[in-house]
This record gives C-alpha cells, sequence and structure tokens, in this order.
C-alpha cells in the first residue's frame, strides 16, 4: 500500500493522453508530420504505457526532441493503492493539488473491470449516493479519464483490463466532450482496443446529451433507473424532475434503436422499504416492459451518514424471481471490495467542494 500525498506540479505543456486518433492527427498536421505518425504515438502511449519520447525508436530522433520539448505524457498520480480481500483493487488518484479521484479494478473469472471515475465528485445529488455528499469540483480531463486506464495497466500488467465502466465517480454525460474522447481511446485498435460491448457508460439519464451520445458513439448503455415511478424517482435521482422517467426511456429506446445496439442495462439500487417490494418490482416488470433491457440489482452499500438501509438478501431475491417471472433478465450485482470501501456507491476521492454542499449536510445534521 501507498499513501504519500504528490505534489501536482503545473504544466504548460500539450498533454497527449489528451488526444484520440482525430486529435493526435490534427496535432500530426500541425507540426508537419505523416497521419501514421498519430498511430505511432498511441500505440506507444497506450499499447506500451510508454511516457519517455527517447523510447520511441521508430520516431526519428529531431521528433522526439521536438515532443519532449512541447508534451508530455502525464497521467494523475495514484496517492494510495489499496487491495480487498477479495483481489479488488482501488487506487486513490491525485488529479491537482486539491483534489483526488478514484478508479476500481475488480478481477472475475475471464474477465477484469475498471470502474473510471469522469468528474471530482458530482454535481448531482442522487440521495443514495456517497460521491453526492461530496459535491463538486470540475470535468476531469481527457487525459485524467483514460489516465486512469493507462495507470491501472500499469499497475496490473497487460491484458487484465477486459472491460471499462463510466460508473465511478461523477456523472458521464455531463462531461460530454471528454468522455467521447476517453470512450475512443478505449475503443480505438492503435489504444486499447476494447470492443463496444466492453466499454460501458452509465448514466442518470441526462435526456439531451444522451441523443448527443447516439450521433457519435455506440458504446453500451446503462442507466441509474432505481425507481418505477415519477414520484419515488424524483426522491432518490433528482435530476428526474429535469429528464423523467417516460422521456428518459424514450431517448433509451432512440439509442439502442441504431444498427448494431443491444439492450440498456437499468440499475437498480436496493434499498430497504424505500423501492423494494412485490408492488415496485411489478411497477418496473410493466414501465420496461417495451424496452429491450436488462435489470442490475445493486445490494445498497452503506457509508457513513446515509439515510437508507440495504435490502434484505430475501427481499432482492423475492424481487429478482418476480422480475424473471415476467420474463425480465435480472442480475444480482455481487458486492466486492467492500473492507477498502471501492464497493459500489461508496467512491468519494477527496474534492474539493465548489458547490458548499459538504457545508450544508454537515450543518443540516448539527
Ligand atoms: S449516483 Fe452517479 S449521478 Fe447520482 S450523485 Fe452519485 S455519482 Fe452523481
Amino acid at each position: 500500500m501507498k499513501s504519500t500525498p504528490v505534489p501536482v506540479e503545473r504544466s504548460e505543456k500539450l498533454n497527449l493522453l489528451d488526444l484520440d486518433r482525430k486529435a493526435m492527427e490534427a496535432f500530426c498536421a500541425e507540426i508537419g508530420e505523416k497521419p501514421f505518425r498519430a498511430s505511432q504515438l498511441l500505440q506507444w502511449i497506450h499499447q506500451r504505457g510508454v511516457d519517455d519520447f527517447a523510447r520511441m525508436t521508430n520516431l526519428s530522433k529531431a521528433l522526439r526532441a521536438r515532443l519532449a520539448d512541447t508534451t508530455e505524457i502525464r497521467a494523475p498520480e495514484i496517492v494510495l493503492a489499496q487491495r480487498s480481500t477479495d483481489g479488488t483493487c482501488k487506487w486513490v488518484l491525485q488529479t491537482d493539488a486539491r483534489n483526488r479521484v478514484e478508479t476500481v479494478f475488480i478481477p472475475e473469472e475471464g474477465r477484469g473491470t475498471l470502474c473510471v471515475s469522469s468528474q471530482v465528485g458530482c454535481a448531482l445529488e442522487c440521495s443514495f449516493c456517497s460521491t453526492a455528499r461530496q459535491g463538486f469540483n470540475r470535468n476531469l480531463t481527457a487525459a485524467e479519464i483514460i489516465g486512469q486506464i493507462w495507470v491501472a495497466r500499469r499497475e496490473l500488467g497487460e491484458g487484465r483490463i477486459t472491460n471499462v465502466v463510466l460508473m465511478g465517480m461523477g456523472e458521464p454525460l455531463l462531461n460530454f466532450h471528454n468522455v467521447v474522447a476517453a470512450t475512443n481511446l478505449m475503443l480505438d485498435d492503435f489504444a486499447y482496443g476494447l470492443s463496444k460491448r466492453r466499454v460501458t457508460l452509465s448514466t442518470s439519464g441526462i435526456v439531451p446529451a444522451l441523443d448527443r451520445l447516439a450521433e457519435v458513439s455506440d458504446i453500451s448503455l446503462a442507466v441509474s433507473l432505481h425507481a418505477p415511478t415519477d414520484e419515488l424517482r424524483n426522491e432518490l435521482v433528482p435530476i428526474n424532475r429535469k429528464y423523467p422517467i417516460k422521456e428518459l426511456l424514450e431517448a433509451c429506446k432512440r439509442y439502442i434503436g441504431r444498427e448494431g445496439r443491444r439492450k440498456v442495462t437499468f440499475e437498480y439500487v436496493m434499498l430497504d422499504g424505500v423501492n423494494d417490494s412485490p408492488a415496485h418490482a411489478k411497477a418496473l416488470v410493466r414501465l420496461l416492459s417495451h424496452v429491450p433491457s436488462k435489470v442490475n440489482l445493486i445490494p445498497f452499500n452503506p457509508f457513513p451518514g446515509a439515510n437508507y438501509r440495504g435490502s434484505s438478501p430475501e427481499a432482492i431475491r423475492r424481487f429478482s424471481e418476480l422480475l424473471h417471472a415476467a420474463g425480465l433478465i435480472a442480475t444480482i450485482r455481487k458486492t466486492r471490495g467492500d473492507d477498502i470501501d471501492a464497493a459500489c456507491g461508496q467512491l468519494v476521492g477527496q474534492v474539493n467542494d465548489r458547490t458548499r454542499r459538504q457545508a450544508r449536510l454537515q450543518a443540516a445534521s448539527s
């Protein structure tokens, strides 16, 4: 385990981790280099994990010197690395002098999933979410998002990360441009080469951004639904007041309606006495009857100050059986890494809260 704070120096150099293929080709054109140089650079940086231009031996010495003068390859620094008894790894990454985000690797039989953050904190206020309590500071840059994979691969070794989920801290669709650039790199054969089925963006339902995403990307989609009615969802996922369930499901249908796209995964955190009754299960079945979907039931992982308790295993099993009986595909997410606070909904990082939400919550509880 490492836990030394790392001072983050400011830099004026262009960080090449920020550039997806299109941007890398534009950069190469700008410095008078042919487009194939972009592929070479992407391979060195992302496939081989090289951050020292001197090692990029198929580039001319002059180009290497020029790149070293004006650019850099800078991923966030690890300030804390923890490993759970079940093999889950969590890294706390320093993104600037006052902010940290968290990234989690979950190894399973035949696959390894990296859960990546997209913002420092979150501007939304889902009532069951520990990230929400941290408030919000800023969007992560594309370099800071893809840098989480770059760092994790360096730590884990090649071939361990087979899937990426944008389910860490933040609402990815509120950081649209940088998230799209980073996911482009995840899919690029000269970078991480993951299939679109293995890269999943999880959103609380920012409808206009979901439609924009459909225009530029075909990665897999997960939606944090958590309630079958607007009344309850307004309470659990307040962005629902702006984009209610009906609009959200229509946007989901538009997203998967495009060629080659599959089902939407609906995430449903199981909260004792709140959304876990047989009546809720039946309402969920009615709601999703016309959307190609699967439901992922998530046992609630409590955190200090949480206002909810998790549903009992029996209630989760009963809920799942009702969904199955109605023909829905439903899975129950295994809780992983809870001994290192790496389980779903527990990521907090360190947020220099510009929204003053932390202060408001403290005042309300004192
Ligand atoms: S659940 Fe997701 S969108 Fe909601 S507050 Fe937490 S991080 Fe933000």
